[in-house]
């Protein structure tokens, strides 16, 4: 379907990108071998060449080289994904634009900030900070993950329950189409119904539709006061009940989130060091923010006493940094550390309506009893979305295979039969795509199909991606 990777074309992108940074052939094996996959276990497949960009413009040339040639392209970003995004499962090129991560502008006037994609996400956050202003989505990879990735993923993270995600926070982008054309779209304004909101399409477009060059975000100030929860639960359902409860009592923390035990005994494993109430069946971190002390602090007593009453068994209060870091490296290192304990495992993202946690909690729980898997979840329970981990562990192969897509079915059909979707942060990538028809009608098929044609004619950018096969 694709043309290879020829040498006339390696020689033609050195000449636009320099030879530097051209990566092909055996002399880069070892380098090439970190562009074959993403964070999805099991799932890799080799480039024919990578290309490094530093600007629009040589993107944009590699975009025409690469439609000339018809050789297929794969954007990435850092490869911290969890869908299989950035994989090159066509072959040809992977177009990095991990180079272009300059911080251009903060612009306190309009409270913006400009930035090219490769830019660290937790980068971005500490930048702006600095200047008293917060850029609120904080997906848990944070310090690992490019703002590009974030954006053509729509990731999320703890502080989407007060704050929402990322495609909120962005208002303007330029990009390559697969033309080579450079477009701009939206910019410094917080009103602007001009045409349709091709901004706003291209956010979570996984890399499908265009290349990402320059990214402008909203800000808010930098909230004065924050205090950071962390309560265990003698029992696992009573947590999780506990969170329809505080929501109901229209409190709105900026992050609960949800560890079960087996999550927090895989942590302690990692990092090699006790982890305060391990023997506790769940654990909530709640983070309260404002600016006023008096009003954090009501907020906190009333979380505090909803938690003491729905089963907690304690409320411990972090308010220097060095406490609350403690408390939330645990749950940073949760993905790292399942890997740890069961290096396969599979991971899936549903999401529901938030008052529908418990039922989904206690869903996923019949199943991995039905099945007899070890299944450990975690994530974001104050938005709706958790992170389910079916854990392989010493599991026999032939039982392991064919289980998996049962599984996934399963808990999409849990969460979908509850007005949820198959994923709320991670992508359809390349390990849900043949899901997608469980989720969305036939005719919200062929409209993006047709969005895709549009955009990308002759469907040479990140191909194998999102859609199942026709
Ligand atoms: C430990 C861990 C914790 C995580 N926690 C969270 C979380 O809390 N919330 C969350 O949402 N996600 C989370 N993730 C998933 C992941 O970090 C995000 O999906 C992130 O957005 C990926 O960014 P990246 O730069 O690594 O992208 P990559 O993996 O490089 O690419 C992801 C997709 O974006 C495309 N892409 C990359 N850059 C561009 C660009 N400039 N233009 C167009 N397309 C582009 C790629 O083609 C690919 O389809 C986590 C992952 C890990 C490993």
């Amino acid at each position: 379907m694709y043309n290879r990777v020829d040498a006339g074309t390696i020689a033609a992108l050195a000449r636009i990108v320099g030879e530097e940074n051209v990566l092909a052939g055996p002399q880069h094996a070892e380098m090439l071998e970190r562009y074959t996959h993403d964070e999805v276990v099991g799932l890799a497949a080799d480039p024919e060449v990578v290309v490094l960009a530093t600007s629009a413009q040589q993107v944009s040339d590699v975009m025409r080289l690469a439609q000339a040639a018809h050789v297929p392209v794969t954007p990435r970003g850092a490869g911290y994904g969890l869908s299989g995004g950035a994989v090159p499962v066509c072959g040809g090129m992977v177009l990095s634009l991990e180079r272009m991560n300059r911080i251009l502008e903060i612009d306190r006037g309009n409270l913006m900030v400009t930035v090219e994609p490769g830019v660290i996400t937790g980068d971005i956050h500490r930048a702006v900070e600095a200047e008293g202003l917060l850029y609120p989505p904080d997906p848990a990879s944070l310090d690992s993950c490019s703002i590009g990735g974030n954006i053509a993923e729509g990731a999320g993270g703890p502080r989407a329950v007060k704050y929402r995600v990322t495609k909120d926070y962005v208002c303007g982008l330029e990009a390559v189409l697969p033309s080579g054309e450079i477009v701009n779209c939206g910019g410094k304004l917080v009103k602007d119904v001009t045409g349709y909101n091709l901004t706003q399409l291209l956010v979570g477009s996984e890399g499908t539709l265009a290349i990402v060059t320059k990214i402008i975000l909203r800000l808010v100030p930098l909230p004065k006061v924050r205090v950071d929860l962390l309560v265990p639960f003698d029992d696992f359902q009573a947590a999780i009940n506990t969170v329809a409860a505080i929501i109901a009592a229209r409190i709105l923390p900026t992050a609960i989130e949800f560890m079960e035990q087996d999550s927090v005994l895989a942590v302690e494993q990692l990092l090699g060091r006790e982890i305060q109430f391990h023997d506790a069946a769940a654990h909530l971190l709640i983070q309260l923010d404002g600016n006023r002390q008096e009003a954090v602090d009501a907020d906190f007593e009333i979380v505090g006493d909803l938690c003491l009453e729905h089963g907690g068994r304690d409320v411990l209060v972090a308010k220097d940094v060095r406490t609350r870091d403690r408390m939330w490296e645990a749950r940073r290192k949760i993905i790292e550390a399942l890997k740890h304990a069961s290096p396969i495992n599979h991971m899936e993202d549903v999401v529901v309506p938030r008052s529908r946690i418990p039922d989904l909690l206690a869903g996923i729980k019949e199943i991995a009893g039905r099945r007899s898997v070890r299944i450990v979840c975690f994530g974001h329970a104050g938005d709706g979305n958790v992170h389910v981990n079916v854990l392989k562990d010493d599991m026999p192969e032939d039982r392991w295979h064919p289980l998996l897509p049962l599984l996934s079915e399963e808990i999409y059909r849990l969460a979908l039969g509850m007005g949820g979707m198959i994923t709320g942060e991670h992508g359809i990538g390349v390990t849900r795509r043949n899901y997608l028809g469980m989720a969305l009608s036939p005719a919200q098929i062929d409209l993006m199909r047709g969005i895709k044609a549009t955009f990308d004619p002759n469907g040479i950018l990140n191909p194998g991606k999102v859609f199942p096969d026709a």
